[in-house]
C-alpha cells in the first residue's frame, strides 16, 4: 500500500510507502517521520498515489490555499 502524506516542512504532497517508517520529503530534503506526517490518502500503487497527488495539487489550487 501506498500513502500521500504533507510534508510538515514545506506542506507538499509526496507519496511514500505504508511499510516505510521514515521518508525524505523530494521537495525540501526533509526527513520525515511518517507516522508525525499527514496522510491525506491511500492508494494500492505508486501510479494510483502520484495520480492522486496530481488532483490533490488541483484542488489546493482552486481552492486558493499554498
Ligand atoms: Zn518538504
Amino acid at each position: 500500500m501506498y500513502m500521500v502524506i504533507v510534508c510538515y516542512k514545506c506542506g507538499r504532497f509526496l507519496l511514500a510507502k505504508t511499510s516505510q517508517k521514515t521518508r525524505q520529503c523530494p521537495h525540501c530534503g526533509s526527513r520525515l517521520v511518517l507516522e508525525k506526517a499527514k496522510k491525506v490518502a491511500h492508494a494500492k500503487s505508486a501510479q494510483e498515489a502520484s495520480n492522486l497527488i496530481r488532483t490533490l495539487k488541483k484542488q489546493k489550487q482552486e481552492s486558493g490555499f499554498d
